[in-house]
């Protein structure tokens, strides 16, 4: 399916607020918990969807004037699960309207526009572009990013689709990435 068109169109806000915020600054895993809570004031909290354990997570804009906003993460799923969960609540508040929340998210519900861009998002924000040019520099492989980052290998997979795009967007080119096995 791609790359999300309504990711893409957001791509260079969505580049600017990680800069604005300093998330890749430090290398290792994103602090994607002092991200939400301490530099956007985003409530964090944790629930066991004991009926409904397809929900992943939620992200809720609570009266909107106050601004008060909450995300609620299924403690039940794995800890890299989670992160990844975490930034596609992010995303969700970040680059959609406060109207189409809450959702209840699986990010395997692949044929929702909304959840798809979300994921992409997460893929962004949670895997830096250094961690991506550590396949050419020490051949590391994407299991080894995911690792290191404490994310799910996919989603190291939907960033390496962004980093591809880019490439081709901004150089004119695509690297040679044949040699590398994933
Ligand atoms: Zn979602």
């Amino acid at each position: 399916m791609g790359i999300p068109r309504g990711f893409i169109k957001q791509l260079p806000r969505i580049r600017g607020l990680i800069g604005y915020y300093g998330v890749h600054r430090q290398e290792g895993p994103v602090d994607i918990d002092g991200l939400i809570t301490e530099k956007l004031k985003i409530k964090l909290r944790y629930a066991d969807f004991d009926q409904d354990e397809w929900i992943f997570g939620f992200s809720k804009v609570d009266e909107i004037q106050t601004k008060k906003r909450f995300i609620v993460i299924n403690q039940a799923k794995p800890y890299r699960t989670q992160r990844f969960v975490k930034g596609h609540e992010l995303g969700h508040i970040w680059i959609h309207p406060p109207e189409d929340l809450p959702l209840m998210c699986n990010p395997l519900y692949e044929s929702k526009a909304l959840e798809r861009e979300a994921d992409y998002f997460a893929a962004y924000l949670l895997v830096p572009k250094y961690a991506l040019e550590s396949i050419r520099k020490y051949g590391n492989s994407f299991d080894d990013i995911a690792l290191g980052l404490e994310v799910p290998r996919e989603l190291v997979h939907k960033r390496f689709e962004i980093y591809m795009y880019q490439n081709k967007m901004e150089a004119g080119s695509i690297p040679n990435w044949n040699q590398v096995a994933f």
